[in-house]
């Protein structure tokens, strides 16, 4: 495979079409390097513990300033965000492909995500209603009010390198909350930028304190300093289920709030009465697109015995077919995965299922313009029943298919995993679908119907449940997570009531 110029080049070009000088990103003992031809693109500062102290107590102190800003203008600052980012979708989302290596318009695709989530943000801008609730006292009224919460630390994984970000930072600015980001070490350079264009407008914004938005640049340590300290009020964390293993408690003992959102290892049913032209379709992208590397990725496929040979020998033809390569190539589909240990996960992935029989077909590594660079074909497995493997998240291209004759009996199998992120269910049948969504049915956070699992939409509350963490973000109501409800009883009488009608005179 070649590619026409190398990843260096192409990001500097980026960078300067985004007003960012060559100067930049060329120093700092963070280097990134891009997963297409292992060509470095950047370089930033890793901040020190005491800078990192620095900048909770910056945010704390500006917090404070933030919260009196009536939240219709906080509003106002995510819409010029919004504008900033239209105008560098392009370069933006071309510079996510050089360092995620996800396809252009999966690229483009997370900066709209950005850009969706500031107009969803600038509505509820107006929208943090609270309830009036009826009082048993007469001549008292009782309400709630949400107020800002405090610092609130974004902690990103690499696979959305600033879509993740964005649907924290919004909702919490204007909820009314300063917040810190903690970006994946692997993608400090879009990071950098993202985080910059949100500077730019914050600098011509008078009513937004310096503190307001902040970037710690690290790895897991600096993520550390942030979930242990108690100026940091909430920590958002999205990555793996053994980080927020690792991060749950540690912010649970210190009585912080937690918002986690980690693995996936999401399914689909198809029933005999399923549009087979639509789930192929559906599944391809699911299963291979972002070459496996979605939290929402399709990893577990149940298909009905009546219909499997009619559908499993189509899907590993398509599998075996599909363009491998560099993603900034519009014909292809699959970039390549992340780095050198994703590509020994998978390895390892397929050897286990190999060794308890399953029928591995793809898999294997494909020519890249560099030996570190970690091109695969997308691996379709099929295998007789849920073996252990298969109830881990291996975060690459990989594939699982079952077959299964009972509905009832393939629902308790598609619960059976630990994670509980996303799944869906091919059906023209309505009864299906409905069980499917019903209490009996899927144990996830995302249910679908006629839909994969992969590709959610901003408007919906985003998480799983069991080891996906029980966090929900971006839409619905998804906001109150962000802020402190306070319940007040007003006494407008000249009485004092007690409630449950306790008597207390003195
Ligand atoms: P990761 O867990 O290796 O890292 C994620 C982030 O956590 C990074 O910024 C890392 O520096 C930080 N981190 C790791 N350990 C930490 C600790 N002990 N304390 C503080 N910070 C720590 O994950 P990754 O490889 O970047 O991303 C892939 C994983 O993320 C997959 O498991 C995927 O399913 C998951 N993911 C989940 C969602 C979701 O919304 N549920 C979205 C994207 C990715």
């Amino acid at each position: 495979m070649t590619v026409s110029s190398t990843s260096s080049e192409k990001a500097l070009t980026l960078l300067r079409q985004m007003g960012f000088g060559d100067e930049a990103l060329s120093s700092g003992d963070l280097v990134s390097a891009s997963p297409i031809d292992n060509a470095i693109i950047g370089r930033v500062r890793q901040d020190d513990p005491d800078g990192v102290r620095r900048k909770i107590a910056a945010a704390d102190a500006d917090f404070r300033k933030w919260r009196d800003v009536p939240s219709p203008r906080r509003g106002e600052l995510v819409r010029l965000f919004g504008e900033a980012l239209r105008q560098n979708k392009a370069s933006l989302g071309a510079l996510v492909t050089l360092e995620t290596g996800k396809i252009h318009s999966e690229g483009l695709g997370e900066v709209q995500e950005m850009i969706d989530i500031c107009d969803f943000a600038v509505g509820l801008s107006r929208q943090l209603y609270g309830l009036t609730m009826a009082t048993e006292r007469p001549g008292h009224r009782m309400m709630e009010s949400w107020h800002p919460l405090g610092v609130t630390a974004i902690i990103s994984a690499f696979n959305f390198p600033v879509a993740v970000w964005a649907w924290n930072a919004c909702i919490a600015l204007v909820c009314g909350n300063a917040i810190i980001w903690k970006p994946s070490e692997k993608t400090p350079i879009t990071a950098f930028v993202a985080h910059a264009l949100l500077e730019r407008v914050l600098d011509r914004f008078d009513d937004a304190p310096g503190g307001l938005s902040l970037l710690v640049q690290g790895g897991r340590e600096a993520g550390e300093l942030l979930v242990d300290d108690p100026r940091v009020r909430m920590v958002s964390a999205t990555g793996s289920t053994r980080m927020g293993r690792e991060i749950g408690p540690r912010v649970a003992a210190r009585f912080g709030r937690s918002l986690l959102e980690l693995g996936g290892n999401n399914a689909m049913i198809v029933t005999p009465s399923a549009d087979l032209a639509l789930a192929r379709q559906a599944i391809a992208f699911a299963a291979v697109g972002t070459a496996g590397q979605r939290c929402t990725s399709l990893r577990r496929l149940f298909v009905h015995d009546s219909i499997y040979d009619a559908l499993i020998p189509d899907l590993i033809r398509i599998f075996g077919a599909v363009k491998v390569g560099d993603p900034l190539d519009p014909a292809t589909l699959v970039g390549p995965l992340i780095d050198a240990p994703s590509f020994k996960a998978m390895q390892y992935a397929l050897g286990q299922a190999r060794a308890v029989s399953g029928r591995v077909n793809g898999g294997e590594r494909v020519d890249g313009p560099h030996p570190d660079a970690f091109y695969v074909r997308p691996a379709i497995v099929e295998m007789v029943r849920q073996e252990a493997i298969v109830m881990d998240e291996t975060f690459a291209p990989i594939l699982y298919v079952m077959r299964y004759t009972s509905l009832d009996d393939v629902i308790d199998t598609h619960n059976a995993v630990p994670q509980g992120l996303s799944s869906s269910i091919f059906t023209t049948d309505l009864r299906e679908a409905e069980k499917f969504l019903s209490a009996a049915g899927s144990d996830c956070g995302i249910a679908n119907v006629n839909i994969g699992p992969s590709g959610a939409e901003i408007g919906g509350a985003f998480g799983g449940e069991k080891e996906t963490g029980g966090g929900r973000e971006s839409g619905s109501d998804s906001w109150r997570a962000y802020m402190r409800r306070a319940t007040n009883t007003i006494n407008y009488s000249s009485d004092l009531p007690l409630a449950q009608g306790v008597q207390f005179e003195v």
